[in-house]
């Protein structure tokens, strides 16, 4: 019955009979021997089409999808091997229909990949499970993102759609060895190119390897100010502004100002402490002695709560309540080089909400003096480096684009990480991540994650 089951369900088209059924000892794997029943009289030779004879069989073993549950299925094909009568050429049957192209798999094993890899399920789960070696795995599946981005690549054309506003972002690859940069359509969410490296000339390959007559509507690029991607946009996209990430500003004012100036002044209560310690270890009166131990135990309180302020700093002051709105307020009135730090903060904030450029311009340029004139070294070094992008962030009030979409699809990049985890091919990688963007998978997706 099992017999009939397979041969007629899975091979019934083609010139192949299911021969037997063999398990190995352990019932670990299972072999299906198929035997072509190719009639010789119809075969004919390639090279002059004369008659043939059948000289001998040959075996050729493909990795199949497991029919029974945790039993590593193969087949085995039986085919002939042919000689031409007239010019003597020996040739062997073709595997046709059993085998994908390219492959040792058969075609429904292919298939069934197909299924299974649209779950985002690791690569490595389905080799050891199938048998099926991890590179196939990866052609499968690329075979069939590619066929899914070209669909999506003929509608969007049809649609003469062609993206406005792009985003430009890196990610690391390889926990943080590497680095890959990205592209991303802000309207339809499409990644349109991920390439190697974060250098200036490793994202030229984006404008040699993309079709530039499709962005000649971009009307402006998201991208952080610390990399070198804007000096390519600005060679390739000139009808393009360029707008500076409000995200990546904030997060480095956070780190390199606020979070410097932090912990010096922590640095300065932990000095205060110590000296307050050193002083008690000379002292002999039990009243003073009381009083440098009080002053020592302070100091290194406030040690601890600015060193641990980190997030209540950041955070916008709007949205800051209770309890911790007023720790932070004690700690900003007792500390003023931090108390301006963050109402700079603050008031940048407000900058990206601004939505006409000459304003913007104007009160850009009153937080530049204002930041150098504070003689705060760590501010003045800031504002010094961020004065000389003004327009990128002025750019911001007439297109207010960030590269926070992109930011994102850094879970997707998680999950891609995930089902090719050990991902030894960069090309499938990046084809896994303009997949994963596709609207159609976006999806999806979302069930499953
Ligand atoms: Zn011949």
């Amino acid at each position: 019955m099992l017999d009939n089951y397979i041969t007629a369900e899975l091979f019934n088209c083609q010139q192949f009979r299911l021969k037997s059924i063999e398990f190995n000892e352990e019932i670990s794997s299972v072999q299906l021997t198929y035997s072509s029943q190719e009639k010789v009289s119809a075969v004919r030779c390639p090279d002059c089409g004369a008659g043939v004879y059948a000289q001998a069989r040959d075996t050729y073993d493909l990795k199949d999808m497991p029919v029974f549950y945790g039993i590593a299925q193969t087949v085995r094909a039986e085919i002939h091997r042919y000689q031409c009568r007239d010019c003597g050429k020996v040739f062997t049957e073709e595997l046709g229909l059993l085998r994908h192209p390219g492959t040792r798999i058969t075609e429904r094993a292919a298939i069934w990949l197909r299924g299974l890899l649209r779950f985002h399920i690791p690569i490595s789960a389905i080799s050891s499970f199938t048998g099926i070696r991890w590179n196939t795995i990866c052609k499968i599946h690329r075979e069939y993102m590619e066929e899914k981005l070209q669909q999506r690549e003929k509608e969007l054309l049809e649609r003469k759609y062609k993206p406005r506003y792009l985003a430009i972002d890196e990610f690391a690859i390889h926990k943080g060895h590497t680095y890959a940069t990205c592209v991303m359509d802000l309207e339809e969410g499409d990644v349109l190119w991920v390439g190697k490296g974060r250098s200036k000339e490793a994202f030229r390959t984006f404008f040699e390897e993309y079709d530039l007559s499709l962005l000649s509507e971009v009307k402006a690029v998201a991208m952080d100010m610390n990399a070198s991607y804007h000096i390519l946009v600005e060679e390739y996209l000139p009808q393009a502004k360029i707008v500076y990430d409000r995200y990546h500003m904030q997060a480095q004012f956070g780190k390199d100002v606020l979070g410097s100036v932090r912990l010096e002044e922590a640095k300065e209560h932990r000095k205060k402490s110590q000296e307050y310690k050193d002083a008690l270890l000379q002292e002999t009166d039990p009243v003073k002695r009381k009083e440098l131990k009080t002053a020592a135990e302070e100091e290194l309180h406030t040690y601890s709560t600015i060193k641990s302020s980190r997030w209540k700093l950041l955070m916008s002051g709007r949205k800051l309540k209770g309890n911790k709105a007023e720790s932070l307020k004690q700690i900003l009135s007792d500390h003023s080089r931090l108390a301006l730090c963050y109402a700079m903060k603050e008031e940048m904030c407000e900058l990206f909400e601004l939505d006409d450029p000459d304003i913007a311009e104007e009160k850009w340029n009153a937080w530049f003096n204002a930041a150098k004139a504070s003689k705060i070294p760590q501010l003045v070094k800031f504002a010094e480096l961020k004065e000389k992008r003004m327009e990128g962030l002025i750019s911001h009030a007439i297109y207010p684009i960030s590269t926070g979409k992109l930011e994102g699809f850094n879970n997707k990049i998680k999950v891609a990480k995930r089902i090719g985890y050990g991902f030894r091919n960069d090309d499938y990688f990046f084809t896994l991540i303009k997949y994963l963007s596709l609207p159609s998978v976006r999806r999806r997706f979302h069930n499953f994650c």
